[in-house]
């Protein structure tokens, strides 16, 4: 079974032929350029750029695979959540693309998604524990199977990539900040006084990081001479920057014990879901764009190491948006037998996405 992934939820234009649950060929264009002039993602430019690349995208991925489209089985496309405006666009063009294909169509959650992209790279051992840290969600999942999701853990105000970005946009880092903040915070040692760990004096698995954001930004406004003058365009002219003017190693320590006690806050409240949850639990998935974080990564690492579990990391690319996850968990869905119709919706941010499919006759 052939299926072809279409992702437009926020700023990437992405799009991947999975096989069998193998991946053949992805294409991806990034819309970070356009919207680093603003500092964060414009949600009318992202519906333009995506509607502007799509075609010519699906032409260079077909090429690029040596299939035609009359060849895909199914056309499987975020449905959410996501930007409602770059949703519709990834979805009319989805349906468009299935009609025209003679193929089925599968909407998928980003989410889930996120969580089964390493299923490219490698088996997961279920049921597994599932962080899914992103730009607009911090999750805790316990996942059955392909199909099985069940949320244990959730922000109650902003995303932990959420934090690190608007922490690096008060140093005014290069944009998008997730990145930055790691690299510099790999230059230094945290210094575990600076920023208290959020929200884990509790009993329960949820969380809370817009108190650290602001943390961050009352820190900043206390040491005006860590925030550069205007937002640096890249990393050397950052390190040029803030080592010329003295102010590069404690930077880097302000950097570090910030990304300290969001990992502390994650690695906490994993491990107190494990134990409430998880006894049975064989995997530990830590997925979506902030797991590229090394602190976090090895702060997984660690936890599932002392409990016995199997860590289920994907590399860098699978981590952040792409189209090989959608195409994925799309085939998982159509081989169980599901389809949507061509009424399927887009579901935006903050609306829980219903599980309406139709069983195909299998
Ligand atoms: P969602 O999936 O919740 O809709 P999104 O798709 O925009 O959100 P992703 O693309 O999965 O989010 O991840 C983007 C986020 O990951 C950004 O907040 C970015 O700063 C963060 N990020 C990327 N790399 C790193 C890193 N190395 N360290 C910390 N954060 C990172
Ligand atoms: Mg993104
Ligand atoms: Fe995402």
């Amino acid at each position: 079974t052939l299926c072809l992934g279409i992702e437009t939820s926020c700023d990437e234009t992405a799009l991947a032929l999975v096989e069998d649950g193998r991946l053949l060929t992805e294409r991806i264009a990034t819309q970070v350029d356009a919207h680093a002039l603003f500092g964060g993602v414009v949600p009318e430019l992202a519906s333009r750029e995506h509607l502007r690349v799509l075609a010519p995208l699906v032409d260079s991925l077909l090429e690029g695979s040596g299939r035609t489209l009359g060849e895909v089985d199914v056309v499987a496309v975020a449905r959410g959540p996501g930007l409602l405006g770059s949703l519709l666009v990834g979805m009319s063009f989805a349906k468009g693309l299935a009609l025209a294909a003679g193929a089925d169509l599968v909407g998928v959650n980003h989410l889930w998604a996120h969580l089964l992209a390493p299923a490219l790279e490698q088996d997961i051992a279920f049921p597994a524990l599932g962080l899914l840290v992103s730009g607009g969600h911090t999750q805790t999942y316990r996942v059955d199977s392909p199909l099985a999701f069940e949320v244990l853990g959730r922000t109650l105000d902003d995303a932990a990539g959420e934090a690190f970005d608007k922490a690096a946009k008060v140093l005014n880092l290069p944009y998008p900040g997730g990145r930055i903040i790691d690299e510099l915070a790999q230059r230094a040692t945290p210094d575990k006084t600076i920023f208290p760990r959020p929200y884990v004096n509790n009993t329960n698995l949820d969380f809370s990081f817009s108190g650290v954001k602001t943390a961050m930004a009352n820190y900043v406004a206390n040491h005006p001479h860590l925030r550069a003058d205007r937002m640096m365009s890249d990393m050397d002219e950052l390190l040029a920057d803030r080592g010329e003017r003295g102010v590069l190693e404690e930077l880097c320590i302000v950097c570090s014990s910030f990304n300290w006690c969001i990992a502390e806050a994650l690695r906490i409240k994993v491990d107190r879901a494990l134990e409430q949850v998880g006894k049975d639990v064989r995997s530990l998935i830590v997925a979506g764009g902030v797991a590229a974080n090394s602190m976090i990564r090895s702060a997984m690492t660690d936890l599932a190491k002392g409990r016995g579990l199997e860590i289920i990391l994907p590399s860098t690319r699978l981590c952040t948006d792409n189209g090989a996850m959608i195409a994925l968990t799309g085939w998982y869905l159509h081989s169980a037998g599901y389809r949507h119709g061509m009424d399927l919706e887009a579901i935006p941010r903050g609306r829980k996405i219903p599980w309406d499919y139709c069983q195909l006759e299998i």
